[in-house]
């Protein structure tokens, strides 16, 4: 006869063989990484809660309170915003070797280099997004020569369909669409057909076009229309000439129907010309919110104006956007632009486990817009720490 000691001793050795090396503390752990106690902001879930987020394989295994089970790393997010990570659209990364990695710790999971190089050297930006840690993809300059300081395609011959054409079949898997900048000091009179010519490159290959509006020499009823469902606006608050809202602060017709098309709106900060207080103030308070946030980052962004996503971010907290609203911009809406991010910008079970942990601090923070304005802002977001898929990777700050 077994005693009863003994007896729970042989059921737990034979009904639940795979309990045992638990019962024995030699278990691997149940997860590879908790995030504990954090407030998890996920607007593709409607969730704003304190909860853990525990991540195994690379995926996200459990988004829940008081979340039961060892982890080989924990994460204490208390008093922190655990958030999918950032998506930034617009940015300019490919252009130094180390870009990628720099907004990675700023919490950035995934980015576009939107139109640093065109077809003659487009082989350098493919190559750094290539071996970027995170997922990233590029955007062609329809001017062959890529950002020139005289001007992209003031001369309309360097917007060339047939050497745009070519560099996308030969990198495919990586350029997921043309940039098309069309100011007045990149395109001047040329920006109609610049524009015009981008999509005849993008039509062959069925790929979305972004736009850098503002200051342009036509008016946006002549641009516009040109425009189609999936493509990009960016720098969408960039004041007059040609901005997106009249006089009388009515959004442009033109620019509600591309819209309601299925073209995005994106923010696109920059350090010239892109971005100032009153016009931005005058959109949101038409109601013209934008679909997406994105820094157009460059390394000498990093120390004016732009300096990391969570500081762009903070800006329309000051304008007066609701916060859940400004997380959206950088990961739910930023996941539906392009393809590569389809799936992204959730912490959804099942999703890849991108993820990132901000900091909104309370106090006085100065922001600038890109006219030198200066305004006080209450709150400021830090990024903390920034996890890619399923890993802890370092941070900068
Ligand atoms: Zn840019």
């Amino acid at each position: 006869m077994l005693n009863r000691r003994q007896f729970v001793f042989v059921a737990a050795g034979t009904a639940a063989l795979s309990r045992i090396p638990q019962v024995f503390g030699a278990a691997p752990a149940k997860y590879d990484l908790l995030i504990k106690g954090g407030r998890v902001i996920d607007p593709s879930r409607k969730i704003n809660a304190i909860q853990d987020v525990a991540i195994s394989g690379g995926r996200i295994g459990a988004v829940q309170a008081n979340i039961a089970g060892d982890a080989a790393e924990t994460i204490d997010a208390r008093g922190k915003l655990v958030v999918p990570g950032l998506i930034d659209i617009h940015t300019h990364a490919g252009r130094l070797p180390e870009g990628p990695k720099l907004i990675l710790g700023d919490g950035v999971t995934g980015f576009i280099d939107a139109g640093s190089q065109g077809a003659d050297r487009i082989t350098e930006v493919v190559n750094v997004v290539k071996s970027a840690p995170q997922p990233g993809r590029v955007l062609i300059n329809i001017g062959r020569a890529g950002i020139l300081p005289e001007g992209d395609t003031m001369d309309i011959k360097r917007a060339d369909v047939t050497a745009a054409r070519e560099a996308i079949m030969q990198n495919r898997d990586i350029i997921a669409g043309v940039k098309a900048r069309l100011s007045r000091d990149v395109a001047g009179m040329n920006d109609y057909e610049v524009l015009r010519r981008a999509q005849e490159v993008a039509s062959s290959f069925n790929l979305p076009v972004m736009i850098h509006m503002g200051q342009t020499i036509s008016p946006l009823s002549k641009l516009f229309p040109l425009l189609k469902r999936g493509d990009v606006v960016t720098h969408m608050f960039a004041p007059p000439p040609n901005s997106i809202i009249d006089d009388n602060d009515h959004i442009l017709p033109e620019v509600l129907e591309a819209r309601r098309r299925g073209v995005w709106f994106d923010l696109g900060n920059g350090r010239t010309g892109h971005l100032r207080w009153d016009v931005a103030e005058r959109i949101l308070k038409a109601n013209f919110l934008p679909d997406t946030f994105s820094t157009d980052w460059s390394i000498e962004a990093r120390t004016t104006q732009v300096f990391d996503f969570p500081n762009v971010m903070s800006k329309f907290l000051m304008l007066g956007m609701p916060l859940d609203k400004v997380i959206a911009c950088a990961t739910a809406n930023a996941s539906r632009t392009f393809k590569i991010f389809n799936g992204r910008g959730t912490l959804n079970v099942g999703a890849p486990a991108d993820v990132a942990v901000l900091e909104l601090r309370e106090g006085n923070f100065e922001f600038v817009d890109n006219f030198e304005n200066k305004r006080t802002g209450r709150q400021r977001l830090f990024p903390v720490a920034t996890v890619l898929a399923g890993k802890k990777v370092a941070s900068h700050t």
